[in-house]
């Protein structure tokens, strides 16, 4: 069974395929997809001496874990200041603790179990428009009011010494961000958790779950029996859960990879060879791979459907900040759902005692399905208090049902887009 397709694909290190589930088997806990989240979640458990059994419809890091921008984000897709109006003061600084625990974490498990996957410390969130450097410094004070310790304003000159292009005015380096080969993370991940005795089905869907005191996982050739489910399909779980499914709008995000440069030329572009984005409504991010090509990111879909031309037009953002690239060619055009929410928080809860979920990360994924996975090992393991912060955050489900809650949202998202290019 093949990876989708990518950049990502072609570069991966080798992995065994996994074989399908077939009959009746039983587990202490059964996790419905192999991305960061459900092979995070299976690590923690193994490692508190549980029996995991992880059902994968596709192959390891199929979904958003084997396709994302491989940038690893402090915090999360809210300022602290807006978490604690809805949560108060202490939930607020509890999650930030936590979300940096997700990095910390990250680095652990790259570290312990020897994956390579391309990990680099350093991150540039770059401005091009005096409201967007306002909202960084903005951001910087909070770090600073958090002793985050990590991270400072950076003038234009600075930048353009870090970043070939003059499209920006400034920007926010932040050395406690980075960036990773987000599939062969994923890789890794399986790996070590097939190495403390987590069993891996692929091609293995999950078409039904029963969600009581007795929970388990069908797919079309088997079944798990287990003491817990644990829901892990974020935006490709699909209606596998009503009760979870409005709270998330999965939408379509796209990348392109050019082909490789010469090294020194690929060096010029980002000599410091840190991960960028700027902070436009509509993120662009970027880096350089370690075959020398660009690796370019951004355009949103939620309309459902893979918008035409998307290779043409994410060429062209390119452009525009770097003009420089016009005679080389792209590669590589490939895409994947995220999941988001309404209020952009991560959505941690439990369906019922025995069923839980984590989805929604907004864009920041690659770090806090780390701190998710913690957690709700923690939980399953009757210590659920840093997994109720999380369930705490409230959550609205997006308007309009099924039906109508893309076309509310795709509006939404149009006038942002309108208000960046103004
Ligand atoms: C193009 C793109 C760029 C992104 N860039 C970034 C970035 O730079 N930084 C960042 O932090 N985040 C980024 N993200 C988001 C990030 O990738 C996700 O937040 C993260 O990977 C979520 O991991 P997950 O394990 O929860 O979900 P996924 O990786 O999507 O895994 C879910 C898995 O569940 C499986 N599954 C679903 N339903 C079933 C079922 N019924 N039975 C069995 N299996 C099932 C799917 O096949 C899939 O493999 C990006 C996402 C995309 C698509």
């Amino acid at each position: 069974m093949p990876h989708a397709p990518s950049w990502y694909a072609d570069t991966a290190h080798p992995a065994p395929n996994r074989p399908m589930l077939v009959g009746d088997v039983t587990a202490d806990v059964c996790i419905v997809g192999a991305g960061y989240t459900g092979l995070v979640t299976a690590i923690e458990l193994a490692q508190r001496g549980l029996s995991v059994v992880v059902l994968e419809a596709e192959k390891v890091g199929w979904g958003a874990s084997g396709r994302n921008g491989g940038q690893i984000v402090t915090g999360f897709n809210k300022s602290i200041a807006e978490i604690e109006g809805w949560m108060g003061k202490g939930d607020a600084r509890q999650l930030w603790d936590l979300s940096e625990e997700a990095k910390t974490m990250l680095a652990g498990l790259v570290e312990r179990h020897q994956i390579e996957c391309d990990l680099k410390w350093g991150y540039l969130l770059a401005a091009l428009k005096p409201r967007h450097m306002t909202a960084l410094a903005e951001h910087q004070a909070e770090l600073d009011g958090l002793a985050y310790g990590k991270s400072r304003m950076v003038a234009r000159d600075e930048v353009r010494a870090m970043v070939a292009t003059d499209s920006y005015i400034g920007g926010l380096y932040d050395e406690g961000s980075g960036q990773l080969h987000p599939l062969n993370y994923a890789l890794g991940l399986a790996r070590a958790a097939e190495g403390l005795g987590v069993r891996i089905h692929e091609g293995s869907r999950v078409v039904r779950v029963e969600t009581g005191d007795k929970p388990f996982a069908t797919t079309a050739t088997g079944k798990v029996s287990a003491g817990y489910l644990v829901l892990a399909g974020n935006a490709y779980l699909g209606g596998l859960a009503p009760p979870i499914r409005s709270r998330v709008m999965p939408a379509g995000t796209y990348m392109i990879a050019t082909a490789p440069m010469e090294p020194e030329r690929a060096a010029a572009l980002i000599p410091s060879g840190i991960a960028v984005a700027d902070i436009n409504f509509a993120l662009n991010y970027y880096r350089r791979s370690p075959d020398h090509r660009f690796l370019f990111g951004g355009g949103v879909s939620y309309s459902g459907f893979d918008a035409p031309g998307l290779k043409t037009s994410l060429r062209r953002t390119m452009l525009r900040y770097f003009p420089q690239l016009a005679d080389v060619p792209v590669e590589y055009l490939w895409g994947g759902h995220v999941a988001i929410t309404m209020n952009r928080l991560p959505h941690l809860g439990r369906i019922s005692p025995t069923t839980y979920f984590a989805q929604g990360y907004s864009g920041h994924g690659v770090a806090l399905t780390a701190i998710a996975g913690r957690v709700i090992a923690e939980a399953i393991g009757h210590q659920a208090e840093r997994f109720d912060i999380f369930a705490r955050i409230p959550h609205r489900p997006f308007p309009g049902g099924q039906t109508f809650r893309m076309p509310a949202l795709v509006l939404a998202m149009m006038w942002y887009r309108l208000r960046d290019l103004l």
